[in-house]
């Protein structure tokens, strides 16, 4: 009897208890802003252009050979009467996700802060049936940078170490 009314007591202190599980994918938390999902480029909104110059580095760089790069004449450098002063721009440029390990090193060895690690959960949540459809083209890899959807965050010198808390 003792023992009954003991595990009763268990389920109903059980039963009452705030729930230790989140209810996603209703709820999202927060994510840090040095978060790092997939690698997206950012756009320039003062010149309204990609950052990106196509200059390789970052493909050159990828341990996992999983980045495409070509790059042409910036048709809108100043000295085709453009506000630009990007002699080169990118063309077209592809990540293939489903290789990608999420390393950071394109961001680290790009001179023009012109990539940077996605940090919101549209950069995670990427389920796809065919493992091609995770090969992310030009515009797919601006996109969440020109609407303004992503937390830019540039690092700071001796801040590299800090935790996210
Ligand atoms: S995060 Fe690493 S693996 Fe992914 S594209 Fe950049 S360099 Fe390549
Ligand atoms: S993202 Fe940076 S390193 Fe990569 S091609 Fe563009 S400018 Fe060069």
């Amino acid at each position: 009897m003792k023992g009954i009314a003991k595990s009763l007591m268990v389920t109903l202190s059980t039963f009452t208890r705030k729930p230790v599980t989140r209810d996603y994918p209703n709820y999202h938390r927060e994510l840090p802003e040095r978060d790092r999902a997939f690698p997206l480029l950012l756009w320039d909104k003062e010149i309204d252009e990609p950052f990106c110059t196509g200059c390789h580095a970052c493909e050159r760089a990828c341990p996992v050979e999983c980045m495409t790069v070509l790059m042409k004449d910036n048709p809108n450098h100043k000295s085709n009467g453009g506000d630009s002063s990007r002699r080169k721009i990118i063309d077209k440029f592809w990540i293939d996700y489903a290789r990608c390990m999420r390393c950071n090193i394109c961001v680290e060895v790009c001179n023009f802060d012109a990539i940077a690690m996605n940090n919101t959960w549209q950069g995670h949540e990427l389920s796809v049936h065919d493992r091609k459809d995770l090969v992310m083209d030009l515009e797919q890899l601006l996109v969440q940078s020109h609407v303004g959807a992503i937390k830019e965050w540039v690092p700071v010198l001796g801040q590299s170490n800090e935790t996210n808390e």
